[in-house]
């Protein structure tokens, strides 16, 4: 996977240097984010419909779970 630079530093994934650690993310609409369950995420990535934005602000990692979060598993990704 390409490097990803995040500076969202409570999240689980997150490591020094500002680097995602995650085996996957899934970015998608603010939209599409706030209406799906935790568990929709980077491994159904292939399954789900497409969610055009206008803006990046419009655009957020679902993938993120906060450090310590009982939901860190829910997802079925994994830190590399
Ligand atoms: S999973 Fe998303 S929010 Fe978390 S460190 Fe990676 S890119 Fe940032």
């Amino acid at each position: 996977m390409p490097k990803i630079s995040c500076s969202v530093n409570n999240c689980h994934y997150w490591s020094s240097g500002n680097v995602c650690d995650a085996s996957q993310i899934l970015v998608t609409s603010d939209s599409m984010s706030k209406s799906q369950a935790q568990t929709v995420d980077a491994p159904m990535a292939g399954s789900i419909s497409a969610t055009p934005v206008n803006s990046s602000a419009e655009t957020c990692c679902k993938t993120f779970v906060a450090k310590g979060s009982a939901q860190k598993t829910d997802d079925g990704v994994t830190r590399q």
